[in-house]
């Protein structure tokens, strides 16, 4: 068994880890939370802490895809931690290879590789109510032990493909869009891409240059407004990078517009109602006639993400380009069947989502009392900000349950999420306890309002979407504002939590600055 904490065992930098420091911590993930937090932690003088990482890179989802036309439909001007802003993004909207190569720059920055182990997937975590620990375990069959537990493991981390019928048996390359293979040649082939998604409208146009054809199954269709996307002239960035203020004001500016938007999803508003004219205008402009009634969707513009884009629409339009909209009956070694027929492809992409309701998944976390979280979230999740759950003390989750938006940059909420985390931290160190958990009223009280306001958002009803369970839980988006999270986790309300247990050590041994 391992002493969380500091380095890795096999490097050569031992001094954070002697197993000493309070609180030790283990972070699953190094992606775009997971990041943040060890950067964060390293600002506030904590070094004891270890990142678990199933990959061999930082970056999480900016890793895993790599698909051909892959980018942010964020501003890129709101796509980086506030504490290292990047003013030289090459354009609007980024593509993936900067933005992972803006992940991969912080962490050599910020020192944090250090801190991280590769290719180590965690398999369990159960909390030890005696030594009020947590042990966990990785697939490597490693146990460490470490005083708070972090999943960053986000909501997109795990890809969908869908379980048709004779997929085993197709003769081609078949690939979800998040694992692309990078020897794939798209020259000359017939590709069908399953799904309409985010994923596949950056994907389609770019097969659609190269291949013979692109079909495209559509299960349904997608509101897809313009992506004004353009490439940065010099001078901008030079204003960006030289003149103080300006890009800290474009970014403010942009975050404010961007979080207008959530006025948009309220159901049944004139609000809504407004911006599904304006999407179905913006849409018939760009479409071919024949193609209107099956892509322009019938439900209000919001209720599945709207989706960005200067040249989905316009790629239907080519002779290569073809969209069916019949259900795939089955796959067989030479294409996929429809109720019309037999469409030869000789590839198939995925690009069919993530699992992205069953948070956590396949960690087992057990809490107090054998408390299974996977089990106890059957239903739908229940938690306090999208972080913590009752029965899981010094358990905390980054980009969780309900903290996902569609309207706003992600990276927002993670910031926000690891200032609570860190006070909680701090809290413990500066009482000298060793414990922390949410309480169930707190976590009831704050379940209610949740529901309230998605009740009242265009989510709820209409279509599914990876925003709900099948039963019709919204599980995944945040149910307000960001200004909103911003204001209820700028600072823990003490009284929200128990606290337990005194460490053995003194405060003023550890290596973290007490608030
Ligand atoms: P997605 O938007 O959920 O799209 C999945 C697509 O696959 C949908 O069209 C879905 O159809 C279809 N599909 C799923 N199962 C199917 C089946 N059994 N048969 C036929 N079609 C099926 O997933 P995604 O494109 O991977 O994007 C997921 C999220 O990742 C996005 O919403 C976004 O938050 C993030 N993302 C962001 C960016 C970015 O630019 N920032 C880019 C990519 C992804 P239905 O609509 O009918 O379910």
């Amino acid at each position: 068994m391992e002493i969380a904490g500091g380095e890795p065992s096999d490097g050569k930098l031992l001094q954070a880890g002697d197993g000493t420091e309070f609180p030790r911590i283990v972070i699953v993930g190094a992606g775009i939370s997971g990041l943040c937090l060890a950067i964060r932690l390293k600002q506030a003088g904590i070094h004891s802490f270890t990142i678990l990482e199933k990959s061999d890179e930082v970056g999480g989802t900016w890793l895993d895809n790599s698909y051909p036309g892959c980018g942010c439909d964020v501003p890129s001007i709101l796509y980086s931690y506030s504490f290292a802003p990047k003013c030289d993004w090459s354009r609007k909207f980024s593509p993936q290879s900067e933005i992972l190569g803006y992940f991969r720059q912080c962490a050599d920055r910020f020192d944090v590789r250090r801190h991280i182990r590769f290719d180590t997937s965690v398999t369990a975590a159960s909390w030890d109510a005696e030594s009020l620990q947590w042990r966990i375990e990785t697939a490597r069959g490693e146990e460490l032990v470490a005083d708070v537990f972090v999943s960053a493991v986000g909501q997109l981390s795990r890809p969908q493909v869908p379980p048709l019928e004779g997929l085993k048996s197709f003769a081609g390359p078949a690939f979800h869009s998040a694992r692309w293979e990078r020897d794939f040649e798209v020259a000359g082939r017939n590709i069908a891409v399953v799904g309409n998604g985010a994923s596949a409208i950056q994907l389609i146009p770019q097969l659609a240059k190269r291949a013979k054809k692109v079909f495209i199954f559509q299960r349904s269709p997608n509101w897809i407004v313009h992506r004004h996307d353009y490439a940065y002239p010099r001078f901008v960035q030079a204003m960006f990078r030289w003149v103080p203020g300006v890009a800290r004001l474009q970014r403010y500016w942009t975050y404010l517009a961007y979080e207008s938007r959530i006025l948009l999803y309220k159901r049944r508003s004139w609000l809504n109602n407004g911006f599904t004219w304006w999407a179905r205008r913006s849409m018939l402009r760009k479409l071919p006639g024949h193609l209107q009634d099956h892509v322009i969707p019938r439900f209000p513009a919001g209720c599945k993400r709207v989706l960005l884009s200067n040249d989905y629409l316009e790629c239907l339009h080519r002779e290569n380009v073809q969209l069916v909209t019949e259900e795939i009956r089955r796959v067989v070694p030479d294409g996929i069947e429809t109720d019309r027929g037999l469409t030869p492809v000789d590839s198939i992409v995925f690009a069919t989502g993530f699992q992205a309701n069953r948070f956590l998944y396949p960690m087992q976390i057990t809490g107090r009392d054998n408390l299974d979280l996977d089990r106890l979230w059957q239903t739908r999740p229940r938690t306090y900000l999208g972080m913590m759950s009752p029965g899981f003390p010094n358990f905390f989750m980054l980009y969780g349950p309900n903290t996902n938006l569609g309207h706003n940059s992600i990276i927002f909420m993670v910031e926000c999420q690891v200032n609570y985390l860190l006070r909680c931290v701090r809290a413990l160190v500066r009482r000298g306890d060793q414990a922390l958990e949410v309480r169930e009223s707190v976590v009831e009280q704050f379940d209610r309002q949740l529901q309230d306001h998605l009740r009242e958002k265009v989510w709820n009803g209409y279509v599914a979407s990876w925003y709900k369970t099948p039963e019709g839980h919204i599980v995944n988006n945040w149910g307000g504002s960001t200004l909103a999270y911003w204001w209820m986790t700028r600072k823990p309300d003490w009284q929200a939590f128990q606290f337990a247990g005194r460490p053995s050590h003194s405060p003023t041994q550890t290596t973290a600055s007490v608030a």
